[in-house]
């Protein structure tokens, strides 16, 4: 009989919203919390893909310091500084800058510029610059949907550019269709709410009936012929409720350091002695969070070699954020806190035993390979 295997991924579906799910998607039976990865979106999905963590693949979070002799590709974007704040802090103008920026540069990832500071461009790069579902390889690594495609299987990979209700709608079309060996579903719908609501249950509970609804005609349409289908609906990391803002400027200032304030964390680059500094200068402040240096960010499997994304982190206690930040405002929810959070923990729900050994996200891809045939 043939075997397929339909994965479908739903940003912020954590630990603590699949004890939301209720009814929704009543065929996966199995459920399970796994650990996740440090950083945002764009790492743990990268993990999801490639059953490796950050410190292989490189991805951790979406802007990283360019490499030394690197091509500086975001440098134009300075022009934005030209603007009046006011204006270049536009959502609207923001998203219009980075699709014209996408399109002029040539990369097909996902791009988003959201508040960065005009006059950091030029020291900043993004490590996501091919769309990651038809990407060969994140940092080196293969994803389980090129392995799929190297062995001569059919793939489907939903476009994640195309609006959410239209992504659903032409992924049932497409599976019905063709009932491709592996389908890769994905939805962000949960993980928007979430940031503006908060976990408030009847957000999450209708999100996920939403979603769940659309897994099901999935599975139908992949599965009509009898096929032997498994099914595996995974997050990334879950959603804390934010209950403390965090003014970072003044210590930022009083730093003079190279940084980037991400929402729950402040990258930093320097020497040992600046470092010393800055730590100093934060526990003056009585910032509540804790210091990453290296050490720590490698016990955590993050990209240390080059320092990337910085020489030393200070990250925000769960359920803090940085208002502003250079990626966004107030919100009511937010992940990126540390890997022993319950935040950081994602969910896995399936229609077969998740084997035991399967405890992290990092080891979702073995498993699909394996129920492709294509693994080890
Ligand atoms: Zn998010």
């Amino acid at each position: 009989m043939t075997s397929r295997v339909l994965v479908v991924f739903v940003d912020a579906f954590g630990a603590r919203q699949i004890e939301r799910l209720g009814t929704s998607l009543p065929s996966l039976t199995h459920h399970k919390a796994l650990g996740g990865v440090l950083g945002y979106s764009s790492g743990a999905l990268a993990t999801v893909l490639t059953g490796k963590h950050p410190e292989d693949h490189g991805r951790m979070c979406l802007f990283t310091r360019a490499p030394e002799g690197g091509d500086r590709i975001l440098k134009p974007l300075r022009v934005l500084g030209l603007l009046p704040r006011i204006i270049h802090e536009r959502g609207r103008v923001r998203h219009l800058a980075g699709k014209a920026f996408a399109r002029m540069a040539g990369l097909t990832g996902y791009v988003s510029l959201h508040r960065v500071p005009p006059e950091e461009f030029h020291w900043l790069d993004l490590p996501e610059r091919d769309d990651i579902f038809n990407a060969r390889e994140l940092g080196g690594v293969p994803t389980f949907l090129t392995q799929a495609r190297d062995a001569g299987l059919s793939v489907y990979a939903a476009p994640w550019q195309v609006e959410e209700s239209r992504r659903w709608k032409n992924s049932i079309e497409v599976l019905s269709k063709d009932k491709p060996d592996l389908a890769f579903l994905y939805a962000t719908v949960l993980d928007a709410r979430l940031h503006e609501y908060g976990n408030r249950p009847d957000v999450v509970e209708e999100t996920l009936a939403e979603i769940g609804a659309h897994v099901e005609r999935a599975r139908d349409a992949m599965g009509s012929d009898g096929a032997d289908l498994t099914t595996y609906v995974v997050g990334d990391h879950g959603m804390a409720d934010v209950s403390r803002e965090v003014d970072p400027r003044r210590v930022v200032r009083r730093l003079g350091l190279r940084l980037f304030v991400d929402s729950t964390m402040l990258r930093m680059w320097g020497s040992g002695e600046e470092l010393k500094r800055a730590r100093r200068e934060i526990e003056l402040a009585g910032w509540p969070g804790k210091w990453l240096d290296s050490a720590a960010l490698t016990e955590r499997r993050a990209p240390v070699a080059d320092a990337p994304y910085g020489d030393a982190f200070f990250l925000l206690e769960e359920g803090a954020i940085f208002v502003p930040s250079y990626v966004g405002g107030s919100v009511r929810g937010m992940h990126g806190y540390d890997i022993s959070d319950f935040s950081a923990r994602a969910a896995l729900a399936s229609d077969r035993p998740i084997p035991e050994g399967l405890v992290e996200i990092a080891d979702l891809a073995p498993e699909v390979r394996r129920g492709l045939g294509i693994g080890p």
